[in-house]
């Protein structure tokens, strides 16, 4: 690097000085003025050659797509909304195998969903699940006691 910049110096200072009148002192001050801003120069700029790094591309398959309403508003009282088509259904797991051949696993991944935060049922559905749960003991089963 460092001859680089002493044969770029000197070809500049000959050239200059093949064509202006320089002092010995002179000439000397021309090489070291000319070194210097060569160095810092070359020295001071990152070859960008260096820095790009090659990316690779994108898999499709993992993209997730943008769900086109609030997520706030995808799970209500009355109703859960399907993202793909905007239907109101009561529960959509029936719903999205049948008219879009999707798992609820396949579309909680699709959009990303965090399916404990966005179930596929209305709340009022869910929780009558819960009451019915309740009342028939399932919520307790599988801690091996019995009710007298
Ligand atoms: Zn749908």
């Amino acid at each position: 690097m460092s001859t680089e910049i002493l044969k770029l110096t000197a070809q500049i200072v000959i050239s200059h000085a093949s064509m202006s009148e320089l002092t010995p002192k002179e000439l000397v001050e021309e090489i070291r003025d000319v070194h210097n801003l060569l160095a810092s120069l070359i020295g001071g700029e990152p070859t960008p050659a260096a820095v790009v790094e090659e990316k690779g591309a994108p898999a499709p398959a993992e993209v997730v797509k943008k769900p086109p309403v609030p997520l706030d508003d995808i799970v209500k009282d009355k109703y859960v909304l399907c993202l793909e088509c905007g239907k109101k259904m009561r529960t959509l797991k029936a719903h999205l195998r049948k008219a879009h051949h999707l798992s609820p696993a396949d579309y909680f991944r699709r959009y990303g969903l965090d399916p404990k935060k966005y179930p596929l049922v209305c709340r009022e559905y869910s929780e009558q699940r819960r009451q019915l749960a309740k009342e028939k003991g399932l919520g307790e089963r599988g801690f091996g006691r019995k009710k007298a």
